[in-house]
């Protein structure tokens, strides 16, 4: 027998977050035991990574040099349920599984033993010499909350040495930071309504699921504000009861203070949470809670997901229909399709909330695959708001604005009466378009086949697709003529100027991502709830949950903006984002009405929105998508190729058409070039593949792609299920 190095008596198969497809075996050192599950730290060339054991074997002699498993650490493994979850989830989505693991192990710290940790605040005194980065430290510790040093100096935009040299002067003053703050057992039973029979009806179904603890999909279908949030708290109620883990999952932009704070009033205690901006102590401190199971309600944005669930009873995916639980950068996933197939895995039930569910959802219903539990009535109200449509080819608005005059006439009246009117357009910025009236020059993005989009209030240009930015120009960087730079077409802050020229004396609000975020955000949010501004110009920012009682008049600026593309999708969405909107109106004492300006008034999602036919206009959905056979009738996958160079990656994707494996099932179209040809500088192509709802697309995918030599700048995206056609 060849001379064997392998000299321990068990072969452990780790998984390690790299973009690896399979696990790389390890042997395991005498005096160590390790079960699936198991987190380990592993050497892989110079390095060590922490990894999770997938499989653990008796050895064999062997030829390879295998090396050991370092350490094991003392954190409760990860349950079987998950692992079966990730790779399930790799292959749906054809991605390799290492890259999927990476996604729960983003919080290494919670692997050690709880430490205290030095922060600092400010030490009184001023520094012997004031630099303008010093006074960004203190400006930062200015709330008076003590933060690590890497936590500071980030925040501040400062190296840590310029923490150090603070703290040495005494600037700074170091603080033990107590060890994490355990997580409190909620009562279920903390602060409830008494639900209306309709609600009461509703929340018994959910509860009944979630006491027959097995897996089941059950939507939850209710006009805004006909009391899904109160039904579903039932459902998690029943969970906590059982003594189970519940998450909540949110579209990242309506996990807002308000809502926390309703979660924490039902239950008595503060929810663990999960979004991109927890400091990354409260990401551990969730990380380790869910992980030890003391944890038991996390409100989180879709990554929370991969949280390691210790004992998961159930998920609410509200919002349900949101385009936004799809990911399609890094590992591309569907987190409301993976809330299901969790729930399928690990055996609990899941509950899909909206007021206007996705089209998928309720063909699931229509096939009885998912439950179905309707709320009629808006609690304390008969219906949505009265919708009206404003004909622009009727009553168009003088070149260069956007109000029509019956829309400035409903708004003059709401104001009037002292309550409060929202203009609704979904275009960040002051003008989607800036030409030079002397050439005809563009100012387009120098990274991305797209246009630089003016943000006056900002005083720059901005790409909206890779971020980068420029001073407004003050003369055509093409020709050189000065003052002949024009806006071209409507953002949210030209229509605030406009709305200021008619109402003088309003009190104006602009909510848009790129201007109200953080704590402005919450104040403005704050202050048009209490009717501190009378007229609110908003892009989606003010579709999404906020509850504003003096709002009774809806302005919809352009309805036809999102009906023009080639997304599938679009129809469904717009129809979504329109109700949202419509249903802000009217929430309080005074009954709403909105307004939608449109060129397509016969379109049938017009007439829909405006008999309030809701029914009517899904049915209409249905056929169109189902005589397509597109999603949900049919299946979807996009493959994206992209290449700093662009003859390279046309080169690469007509191979790839070259290449196609004879079928029948599937359909590929393209490639063509992607409707923005061009982002951060890579050329892009796309290709379509198209097949029944019978047919394994990753098998062929698979087949397809193996072969495929992505090399040097290329890269090749493959998205599953896409969301995204640009
Ligand atoms: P949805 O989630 O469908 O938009 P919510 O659950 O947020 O609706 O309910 C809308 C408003 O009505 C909230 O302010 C909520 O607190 C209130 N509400 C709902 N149901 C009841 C009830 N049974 N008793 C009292 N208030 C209720
Ligand atoms: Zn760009």
């Amino acid at each position: 027998m060849p001379d064997s190095h392998a000299t321990s008596a068990e072969v452990a198969e780790v998984l390690l977050p790299l973009a690896l497809a399979s696990a790389y075996s390890y042997g395991v050192p005498r005096g160590l035991r390790l079960s699936p599950g198991d987190y380990v730290e592993v050497p892989l060339g110079p390095r060590s990574y922490i990894g999770v054991v997938w499989e653990v074997r008796p050895a064999v002699p062997t030829n390879l040099r295998m090396r050991d498993v370092t350490r094991r650490f003392d954190a409760p493994p990860m349950p079987e349920t998950h692992r079966k979850f990730i790779s399930w989830l790799a292959d749906y989505y054809l991605e390799p599984i290492g890259n999927v693991l990476r996604m729960v192990l983003r919080v290494p710290a919670a692997l050690e033993a709880p430490r205290e940790q030095v922060a600092y605040r400010s030490g009184g005194t001023p520094p012997r010499r004031m630099t303008p980065q010093r006074q960004r430290v203190l400006e930062i510790l200015r709330d008076g909350f003590p933060l690590p040093a890497g936590e500071l100096a980030q925040a501040a935009g400062v190296g840590t040495s310029v923490i150090k040299a603070m703290a040495k002067d005494g600037a700074l003053q170091p603080v033990a930071l107590p060890a994490l703050r355990p997580f409190s057992a909620p009562d279920p039973d903390a602060e409830a309504f008494s639900l209306s029979p309709d609600q009461q009806v509703a929340a018994d179904a959910l509860k009944a699921a979630v006491r027959e603890s097995r897996h089941s999909v059950t939507l939850l279908d209710g006009v805004t504000g006909s009391g899904k949030t109160e039904v579903y708290f039932e459902a998690m109620a029943e969970t906590l009861r059982q003594g189970k883990q519940v998450l909540l999952l949110l579209p990242e932009i309506a996990l807002t203070a308000p809502f926390l704070a309703r979660v924490e009033r039902r239950f008595g205690v503060e929810p663990a949470g999960w979004h991109s901006d927890l400091r990354p102590r409260e990401r551990e401190r969730t990380w380790r809670g869910v992980a030890d199971g003391s944890a038991r309600i996390v409100v989180g944005a879709r990554s929370a997901l991969f949280l390691p669930w210790a004992n998961p009873g159930l998920i609410v995916v509200d919002e349900e229909h949101e385009g936004a639980y799809k990911q399609d950068e890094g590992v591309t996933y569907h987190a409301r399709d993976m809330a299901v197939l969790y729930g399928a895995l690990a055996r609990f039930p899941v509950v899909l909330s909206s007021a206007t569910p996705s089209l998928e959802s309720l063909v699931n219903v229509d096939r009885g695959r998912y439950a179905s539990v309707k709320l009629r009535d808006r609690h304390g109200r008969p219906e949505l708001p009265e919708i009206r449509l404003i004909d622009m080819r009727v009553a168009p608005a003088p070149s260069g604005s956007w109000l029509s005059e019956p829309l400035l006439a409903e708004v003059r009246t709401a104001l009037d009466a002292g309550e409060q009117a929202l203009l609704f357009l979904n275009r960040r910025g002051y003008a989607p378009l800036t030409l030079c009236r002397a050439c005809g020059h563009h100012l387009d993005c120098p990274n991305c086949a797209a246009s630089m989009v003016e943000h006056r209030f900002r005083r720059l240009m901005q790409c909206h697709h890779c971020g980068h930015q420029e001073p407004v120009p003050a003369a055509c960087p093409k020709c050189g003529t000065e003052g002949k730079l024009v806006p071209v077409g409507p953002g949210v802050e030209r229509l605030a100027e406009e709305a200021a020229r008619h109402f003088p004396e309003a009190r104006l609000a602009i909510l848009s991502s790129d201007i109200t975020r953080g704590v402005l955000l919450r104040d403005v949010l704050r202050d048009v709830a209490d009717g501190v501004h009378n007229l609110v110009i908003g892009t989606q920012l003010v579709a999404k949950g906020h509850h504003f009682p003096h709002l009774t008049c809806v302005g919809v600026v352009d309805a036809d903006l999102a009906l023009e593309s080639s997304d599938p999708r679009a129809g469904e969405r717009t129809w979504a984002l329109l109700a949202q909107v419509a249903g802000r109106a009217g929430r309080g004492e005074r009954p709403g009405r909105a307004f939608v300006q449109t060129h397509a008034p016969d379109h049938a999602l017009m007439r829909a929105l405006a008999s309030g036919n809701r029914d009517a206009y899904y049915e209409q959905e249905k056929i169109i998508r189902q005589n397509a056979a597109l999603p949900p009738y049919g299946r979807l996958a996009a493959l994206i190729v992209s290449d700093t160079d662009g003859p390279s990656a046309e080169r690469f994707a007509r191979s790839l058409a070259r290449n196609i494996p004879p079928t029948d099932d599937v359909q590929v179209l393209g490639p063509a070039a992607a409707p923005i040809s061009v982002v951060r500088g890579r050329h892009r192509w796309r290709l379509l593949v198209k097949a029944g709802r019978e047919v394994d697309l990753q098998a062929f995918l698979r087949l397809w792609l193996k072969d495929a030599k992505v090399k040097g700048s290329l890269g090749l995206q493959i998205d599953v299920d896409p969301y995204n056609f640009l």
